[in-house]
């Protein structure tokens, strides 16, 4: 298996809710409403996320990509997979504006595929990550 490349510090935007991990967005009427700056969550705030619905679905969080370590990760191209994915079902979604993104700068989604990825990942796609990662 891959290791992560000690010189790539991309972040996924679709990290885990766990201390540590950096809070970037929360969702509110379906869209993604993105931090001035990212905060890093610790136990406790994880402790609470927790109740109640998935807090992936109403917070976005995240965290170092550990590229050939995630089952996501395409090897032969050297790419995160779950980006195309998502878009290859989503190229109706409208893409806007760029709005502000505290993790743009070090997204893996955004390195691969600009704009398009921050659609999608605007438009709370949560639901769909959760799909393609637990098939
Ligand atoms: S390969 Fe994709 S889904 Fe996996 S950690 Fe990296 S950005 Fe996230």
């Amino acid at each position: 298996m891959e290791t992560p490349s000690e010189k790539d510090d991309k972040l996924c935007p679709s990290y885990l809710a766990k201390p540590g991990a950096e809070l970037f967005g929360y969702v509110s009427d379906g869209k993604v409403q993105y931090l001035d700056e990212t905060i890093v969550v610790d136990k406790t705030f994880v402790k609470e996320a927790q109740k109640g619905r998935s807090p992936e679905s109403r917070f976005r969080f995240a965290g170092k990509c550990i590229q050939g370590g995630c089952a996501q990760w395409d090897n032969q191209n050297g790419v995160c997979g779950l980006t195309d994915r998502i878009l290859a079902i989503t190229e109706q979604i409208e893409h806007h504006t760029l709005q502000h993104c505290a993790i743009r700068e070090k997204c893996r989604w955004f390195s691969q595929r600009g704009a398009k990825a921050c659609a999608v990942c605007s438009d709370s796609v949560r639901n769909m990550e959760e799909a393609f990662i637990t098939s």
